[in-house]
């Protein structure tokens, strides 16, 4: 029978957000709570009950690292002396001056889990009972029940080891606790071959870590001598290495991505008999399944293994889709009938399981016949622009006109983009959308932020100003909601980290301008001010990386289509006199390629739709872009060849250490390095600015060197960013003069 990898656990109705939001705020009870979650739990089963399993423990109450970080009792130090919930929210979110566990990408999605850390004198005290809590639940309705847990090697790839010993002496400290961790949930039942556990191993899709693969079919027998079931799901790409380990182990079934896998390498199944759980619709985007395709591919696999052996399934967690598109009014038709959110799946899933055994109901053979089918004659139309590729002038050629038309100071200061967003702004965009002010009310409100904003801007002193971005509610939906091509869910709700989720804005056909998307608020800004003020766009990789995106065309094809639309903009915004624009990329890095010969392509495609993007700019307009995150060693070649004029980066916590690698690549464009940073509500001092100023000037000549805080100001008060920017243009005052 057919299954599914694991649930999304925030609510059809942000219910868990809501009841966590509320519980922390001491607004609701930790019985509330924990009754909220119980009936969200009942929920997904009852979607899950026609499966051949309903999937426990794939829910948390924050995230299943962490979960597992507890039931390992893998708790650091510091929260010595916490308990229960009191205990998991501190290590998720910090709590009384205790820090919390850092947070990171879950591979390449736009899920965040909670990094756990280790030392080897970790003293590990083992506990299921969350786990059995939940599988009592399960179990008292009837259902038949598939644990998830994360597995040994992906949880120990992904920690952080405080104290610096190596992998294999994590390893020889964690299996004990980890097989006692399989061993008390063996033993929820009298006979453990009634207990099910699907391990999660998305890390053997990267094929690195090579250290621990001589240990993958070990501990995988030494898992099953416990006398459960177990399966293996490897997802996100193909697992081709570890799979042949998995193969020779005592494992009873393995769970593949075919979406963004291939069924190459399964062939080592064949000597077999275990199970194949063959990943075959799509769990991580949005698009029906072209369900014919789908099923070709499954007879292939029919050539190789027997029937009775394959099982379909998503290929991975639906935690990365939403619920369901059920309650969806405002798509189009056309678009709407192209969708498939979490319930969707399921449904499909058991359709296509069904088809391939030959067991459509009546009903399922009408579905069948009525199926969405994509028509494959979609072709995207880039006509190519008359757009250049490449900006004409070198690097040093235009930054010399720049410089002579700009006159900035030495260490010219700016802002990354945005400013405050307060209640009154974010009141006034929603009224507009609603409908409740007009157009005009709207606009003039829009502007008096602009006029405060350049008028604080200028008296405190900065160089390059900002408009401040009033009129944005998402630097990626903004551009989306202008754009051709895009729609845009009411509920589609995706979870990013503990309560935080995001709505990811929908490319389903070819992307293309309507008209200027930022030139009104930009002149006005200009209007307000002799300084120069800067335009500011989100590029075509960001757009692309935070949505969800058509498959019918490469991902190349589609960030083609937005870098012309947004050179389109600049092409207007230089015309209309703009002097410098910035063209944010904040999410370049998320968009990489979890294998390693993948990367290559990924980077030269990514890097042309920025250069598409912005080549149309003349040679004394100044390109400058943004990237939030701290570690460039490994894509310098990438940075370089954006080609932009200026980069500004988050640098505000590593200390000069990031810029070493821009010196050691030998870069010589001009960089803004954060001097302080804009996630901590603390006001930095002159004193600590300088401090970090100077470190920067150890590193590199003062002529390369922008001042700036490490990223867009919209998530703090006026009151913290007014004496933060008020300290950083006194600390650049006093280096200038000791220059
Ligand atoms: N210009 C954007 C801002 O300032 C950049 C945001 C980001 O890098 N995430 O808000
Ligand atoms: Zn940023």
């Amino acid at each position: 029978m057919a299954i599914i990898i694991g649930f999304p656990r925030i609510g059809e109705n942000r219910e868990l957000k809501r009841a966590l939001e509320s519980y922390w705020a001491q607004k609701i009870s930790e019985q509330d709570l924990l009754n909220v979650a119980q009936e969200l739990r009942s929920a997904h089963w009852e979607h899950q009950k026609d499966l051949e399993f309903v999937c426990v423990n794939d829910f948390s109450f924050y995230d299943n690292m962490l979960d597992l970080s507890l039931s390992l009792g893998a708790i650091p130090e510091r929260f010595k002396g916490l308990a229960g919930l009191e205990l998991y929210f501190a290590m998720a979110r910090g709590a009384k001056g205790i820090p919390a566990l850092e947070m990171t990408k879950w591979f390449n999605t736009n899920y965040h889990y909670v990094v756990p850390e280790l030392a080897l004198q970790t003293p590990y005290l083992v506990n299921a009972e969350y786990i059995h809590k939940q599988y009592k639940e399960a179990k008292a309705k009837g259902f038949n029940i598939k644990i998830s847990l994360i597995g040994i090697f992906t949880y120990l790839a992904l920690s952080r080891f405080v104290d610096n010993a190596s992998f294999e002496e994590h390893f020889q400290a964690i299996k004990k606790p980890y097989l006692e961790l399989v061993a008390q949930i063996a033993a929820f039942e009298q006979n453990p071959q009634q207990i099910t556990i699907q391990f999660d191993e998305p890390i053997f899709v990267r094929g690195e870590h090579k250290e621990f693969y001589n240990k993958i079919k070990d501990f995988y027998d030494e898992i099953k001598a416990i006398g459960i079931n177990v399966f293996v799901s490897c997802y996100f790409e193909e697992a081709k290495e570890a799979l042949e380990l998995l193969a020779q182990s005592k494992i009873d079934g393995i769970a593949l991505d075919f979406v963004y896998g291939s069924t190459k390498g399964i062939q080592c199944l064949k000597s077999t008999s275990k199970r194949l759980f063959a990943g075959v619709v799509d769990g991580r985007n949005i698009w029906a399944t072209p369900l014919q395709q789908r099923l070709e591919l499954l007879k292939d696999i029919q050539k190789i293994l027997p029937q009775t052996n394959i099982s379909v399934s998503s290929s991975c967690s639906l935690l990365h889709v939403p619920y369901t598109k059920a309650k969806e009014q405002k798509f189009p038709e056309d678009v709407s009938k192209k969708i498939c959110f979490a319930y969707e799946k399921i449904e499909e899933i058991k359709l296509l399981e069904a088809k391939f055994k030959n067991q459509c109901t009546t009903a399922q053979e009408s579905q069948w016949d009525n199926q969405y089918t994509y028509s494959q004659n979609t072709q995207s139309p880039t006509q190519h622009k008359q757009y250049p590729i490449r900006r004409k002038e070198t690097y040093r050629e235009r930054i010399l006109m720049q410089h002579s038309i700009f006159k900035l100071p030495l260490l010219p200061t700016t802002t990354i983009g945005s400013f405050p967003q307060t209640t009154e702004l974010r009141n006034l965009r929603r009224d507009f959308k609603k409908g409740i002010i007009d157009t005009e009310t709207y606009k003039d409100g829009i502007k008096a932020y602009i006029r405060d904003c350049i008028a604080l801007q200028e008296k405190i002193g900065l160089d390059v100003l900002v408009h401040g971005e009033p009129e944005r509610n998402d630097m990626v939906e903004y551009f989306g909601e202008q754009l051709e091509g895009f729609a845009f869910s009411q509920n589609g709700w995706v979870q990013s980290y503990g309560s935080r989720c995001v709505k990811p804005p929908i490319i389903h056909n070819n992307v293309s301008r309507k008209g200027t998307m930022t030139v009104e608020w930009i002149l006005y800004a200009q209007s307000q001010t002799d300084k120069i003020v800067k335009g500011m766009l989100t590029g075509p990789v960001t757009i692309l990386n935070w949505s969800f995106v058509r498959d019918d065309i490469s991902r190349k094809e589609v960030c083609t289509q937005i870098a012309l639309a947004i050179a389109d903009e600049i092409n207007d915004l230089q015309n209309a006199g703009v002097k410098i624009i910035q063209v944010d990329e904040a999410a370049f890095k998320e968009g990489y390629p979890l294998r390693k010969e993948k990367v290559a392509e990924y980077e030269q495609w990514a890097t042309q739709c920025f250069r598409i993007a912005t080549a149309v700019a003349k040679p004394e307009v100044q390109i400058h872009t943004h990237m939030c995150y701290s570690q460039f060693n490994d894509i310098m070649e990438s940075i370089q060849s954006l080609d932009a004029d200026v980069i500004s980066i988050e640098c505000a916590r590593s200390g000069n250490n990031l810029l070493k690698a821009f010196k050691e690549y030998n870069y010589i464009h001009e960089i803004g390095p954060g001097v302080y940073d804009i996630h901590s509500p603390q006001i930095p001092t002159t004193e600590n600015i300088k401090k970090q100023i100077r470190a920067f000037l150890e590193v590199l000549p003062k002529e390369q060197l922008w001042i700036n805080p490490d990223c867009g100001l919209k998530t703090r008060k006026n009151e913290e960013v007014h004496p933060s920017l008020t300290h950083m243009i006194e600390a650049v005052k006093q280096i200038r003069q000791e220059l």
